[in-house]
Formats: C-alpha cells, sequence, structure tokens
C-alpha cells in the first residue's frame, strides 16, 4: 500500500526542498500543489475567469516560465481564496496522494483537507524574515528586500486569514521551524520519521 506525506506551511519555510528531497529518498511521487494554483492565478492574470481555468488546466500550463515569479504567487493565493477552484483541484491532488508507490505533496491545506489521513504530516515553518530573505536571494536580489518582506507577510495574511481552508498546522502535525535548523537537520528528522512508521 502507498504512503502518503503532507508537508504544509508557509511560502518560502523549505517545504519544496524537503518534500523533493523524500520523495527523492523514497521513491515516492512528488506534487508541488502551490504550482496548480500558480497555474491557474498565470490564467487569470491573462484575464480567463478563475474557475474555469482551474477546471481547464493542462499540461502546457505547467510548462510556463514564469509560474515561480512572486507575481505569480500573488496571484496564486488571490485565487485560492476562491472555494469553486479550490473544489475543482481537489480531485488531481486526492488521486496522486494514492499512488501506490507512495507520494509526498506539499502546500497549505495537504494535511488539514486534501489528505486528513495522511500517514505522516509536516508542518514546516520559519520567521517572515528568514523566508523573505531565501526568497530575496532565490530572485537574485532583483528587487528591495523590503518589498519582498511585504509580499510574504500579505500572502501569509492571506493565506492564513481566508474562509475555505485557511493555512494552519493540522492537529496530528509535527511541526519544523527550519529559521535555524537546516535543511539536512529537517530531512534526517523527516526520513527518521517515515522509516519509524513504515517499520511499524
Ligand atoms: O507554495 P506556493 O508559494 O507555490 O503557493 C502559491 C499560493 O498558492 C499560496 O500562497 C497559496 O495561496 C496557494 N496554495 C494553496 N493551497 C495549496 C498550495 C498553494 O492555497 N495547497
Amino acid at each position: 500500500m502507498g504512503f502518503t506525506v503532507a508537508i504544509d506551511g508557509p511560502a518560502a519555510a523549505g517545504k519544496g526542498t524537503l518534500a523533493r528531497a523524500l520523495a527523492a529518498h523514497f521513491g515516492f511521487g512528488y506534487l508541488d500543489t502551490g504550482l496548480l494554483y500558480r497555474a491557474v492565478g498565470a490564467r487569470v492574470s491573462e484575464g480567463q475567469d478563475p474557475v474555469v481555468a482551474a477546471h481547464e488546466l493542462s499540461d502546457a500550463d505547467f510548462a510556463r516560465d514564469d509560474l515561480r515569479s512572486v507575481e505569480m504567487g500573488g496571484w496564486a493565493s488571490q485565487v485560492a481564496a476562491i472555494p469553486e477552484v479550490r473544489q475543482a483541484l481537489m480531485t488531481y491532488q486526492r488521486d496522486f496522494a494514492a499512488r501506490p508507490e507512495g507520494a509526498v505533496l506539499d502546500g497549505r491545506d495537504i494535511g488539514t483537507v486534501i489528505c486528513p489521513d495522511a500517514d505522516l504530516k509536516l508542518f514546516v515553518t520559519a520567521s517572515a524574515e528568514v523566508r523573505a530573505k531565501r526568497r530575496w536571494d532565490e530572485i537574485g536580489q532583483s528587487m528591495p528586500y523590503d518589498d519582498v518582506l511585504a509580499q510574504v507577510r500579505d500572502r501569509d495574511a492571506r493565506d492564513m486569514n481566508r474562509a475555505d481552508a485557511p493555512l494552519r498546522p493540522a492537529s496530528d502535525a509535527q511541526i519544523l521551524d527550519t529559521s535555524e535548523l537546516s535543511i539536512n537537520d529537517v530531512l534526517t528528522q523527516a526520513i527518521e520519521a517515515i522509516a519509524a512508521l513504515r517499520n511499524a
């Protein structure tokens, strides 16, 4: 039977790096669910209706090279507040989570809404300042740090305060704060937790 790992947390906390490394280590599939919302956001930025966009996503949407931009992150968090958009993306995520070889999904509501029965739930977080610094370095410091910090805070507020599937840890999630832990420390902890559960 498959094994599902749910990883949630705010932007730039290190979820993606951890999820990718865990999937590679155990041979699980990996789904970056933020990309689904970014792909919907990209279509909406071009004038499409968000709900229609969510229903029409196809592989070509994920080939765009602007999906990971700060701007698309902003569009993504706006469309992510629309319940019909979240609903349209749910089946795809749940089917992915049920893959027989195992799956790691990262996002905001994986442990709370998409996979409430996940075998392991991790909530990866870090201070807004640390996360903004990471994003700022990732984009080659191409805009002022204070602007990146303001965008991180805006996106946190929108993701945590929306009515449908707000960002919060599941009650049974392990919290990992990456402000001071290195990604290797976090990875070691997560690998040990998964190995223990699989051998139980
Ligand atoms: O993870 P990433 O920064 O790519 O996500 C972009 C936006 O998509 C988030 O700020 C959030 O609003 C939305 N999102 C979500 N639920 C998920 C994944 C992402 O609402 N499972």
